[in-house]
């Protein structure tokens, strides 16, 4: 490089942190997450920044410093309620600086950066305010649900993902609203609840609210909760409307292969990587080979699951919505990325698709949607059952999967709404005549897959809820398909059952 060319770059460079310095940046608006062990705040921005933050005690306060900025917002709209943030102030300094105060009820351990603009968002501060110790509410795994009667029978545990969050909306809809970080946590929920109500069953959820989980955590807080299946949860885009259905992936060898070395080289977690292999053959006793080798069995194993797994998922799905791929596929995702627990994710649906993203915000899709995956989901796991489980512990003993043993109290409309079926459903299945139960007998509890037909005749006491119930359709659609004008319905009338 000539002088003249370094000396007009220095000019050319100066000029430019001048025009950057001129260029007085406006803080627009502030939106609050609230996570299990932290609170993040982010400022949208009308240019880059130059900033400072730091803390001061008595009373617990954050500053931060923003050159050259001003700002019209009062900060007033935030709901604060189980953040550490009491009040946000803001005031403008002489040299130009504005200054941001956040009044807290406890001191936190601040983190914060700086995003460019995106397709949503333009500049953006982005302040993490983490607890220094742990929210009463922070637990992240199912509910204060009563122990299982024995330790030897333990649960399978299902850690579910609802993807993007927080600030990362994911997908943006058709009408421009409709984002896909509520839909994936809508289907989440309903999947959890899904799963909570099976016994033998344990739900985790990755994130439990409108707040970001980085990716490469997701699958860290699964195998914490000691996994056995990771389901992420998504909905598609594309650039046209058309593009529709559901699909499956499932973890692709090409990105584990690569993972896998840089895990064994790291030697990152070792132990934890081998599962239930524990201590004893933790890969940092052994040279690089035998690890690797090691881990790629492992992973051969989940990969081999994880294909069974969405098998069974989309097997389970179909009928429920449109199948797009009838093939688990295969994909190099970050969040698919456990050597040693069976991952998959589902694309429910596309939210550029009106009449899919239109379905995919309605709770009773959304629930039948979960129903499914929760039977494939049960399905996959009943046909190998992990070792040491109630679900194994059944198999071995002939109770099918979804089977309940009637309780003390228990009535059985009670329990067909707890697993979310027809009380006329529960009875069909188990062959009861009369409502009648007894303590200690098992029921079987009909999966949620739609049974197959094309007509049902209407039987004395029958609803046209209970019908749409059993066939996993809604009523709507039933009575769309029938064109009746109200629910009244007729003993021995044969309905049209529309397949989905
Ligand atoms: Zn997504």
């Amino acid at each position: 490089m000539s002088l003249s060319t370094a000396t007009r770059l220095t000019v050319f460079l100066l000029l430019l942190s001048q025009i950057s310095r001129l260029q007085a940046a406006e803080v627009q608006d502030v939106r609050m997450w609230r996570a299990p062990d932290h609170t993040r705040l982010v400022f949208d921005l009308s240019a880059a920044v130059d900033y400072t933050l730091f803390s001061l005690d008595n009373p617990d306060r954050l500053v931060i410093d923003i050159d050259s900025s001003s700002t019209s917002q009062g900060f007033n709209g935030l709901d604060f309620t189980s953040s550490p943030i009491r009040a946000i102030r803001s005031g403008e300094r002489d040299d130009d600086t504005l200054r941001i105060v956040l009044d807290l009820e406890t001191a936190v351990d601040p983190s914060s950066f700086t995003l460019a603009p995106n397709s949503e968002f333009g500049n953006r501060l982005v302040v993490d305010l983490y607890d220094k110790e742990p929210r009463p509410n922070a637990a992240l795994t199912a509910g204060n649900r009563p122990a299982p009667q024995s330790d030897s029978r333990r649960e399978i545990v299902v850690a579910i993902s609802a993807g993007h969050g927080g600030e990362d909306p994911g997908s943006i809809g058709y009408d421009g609203r409709l984002k896909e970080k509520n839909i994936t946590l809508a289907i989440s929920r309903a999947l959890f609840n899904r799963l909570q109500s099976m016994p033998g069953y344990k739900p985790v959820m990755i994130r439990e609210g409108d707040y970001y989980v980085e990716l490469k955590r997701r699958p860290e807080i699964a195998r914490q909760s000691r996994a056995d299946l990771f389901v992420a949860i998504h909905a598609d885009w594309y650039r046209n409307s058309r593009a529709r259905g559901v699909t499956v992936y499932a973890l692709s060898g090409d990105r584990a292969d690569r993972e896998n070395s840089a895990r064994v080289t790291q030697k990152e977690n070792s132990s934890d990587l081998l599962g239930g292999v524990g201590g004893d053959l933790a890969i940092g006793n052994f040279d690089d080979d035998v690890a690797l080798t090691l881990v790629s069995l492992q992973m051969a194993w989940s990969m081999e699951q994880s294909l069974i797994a969405g098998t069974r998922i989309l097997e389970s799905l179909d009928g429920i919505t449109r199948i797009r791929k009838d093939k688990v596929q295969q994909a190099s995702l970050q969040v698919l990325n456990s050597p040693d627990i069976p991952s998959i994710l589902i694309e429910t649906g596309y939210l550029t698709n009106p009449e899919e993203a239109q379905r995919l915000n309605t709770s009773g899709f959304q629930q039948r949607m979960a129903a499914a995956i929760a039977q494939g989901v049960m399905n996959y796991f009943y046909e190998t059952p992990p070792e040491g489980t109630l679900v194994a512990w059944q198999k071995a003993n002939g109770i099918t999967p979804g089977s309940y043993t009637v309780k003390r109290g228990d009535s059985l409309s009670e329990i067909a709404e707890r697993f979310g079926l027809s009380l006329a459903q529960l009875k069909a299945s188990n062959s009861l005549q009369s409502n009648t139960i007894q303590v200690g007998q098992v029921l079987s509890l009909p999966g949620a897959a739609p049974i197959p037909a094309s007509e049902h005749t209407i039987s004395r006491g029958e609803t046209l809820s209970e019908i749409a119930q059993l066939y996993r359709i809604s009523v709507a659609e039933l009575r769309a398909a029938n064109r009746l004008s109200n629910d009244r319905i007729m003993v021995g009338q044969v309905l049209k059952i529309p397949s989905l």
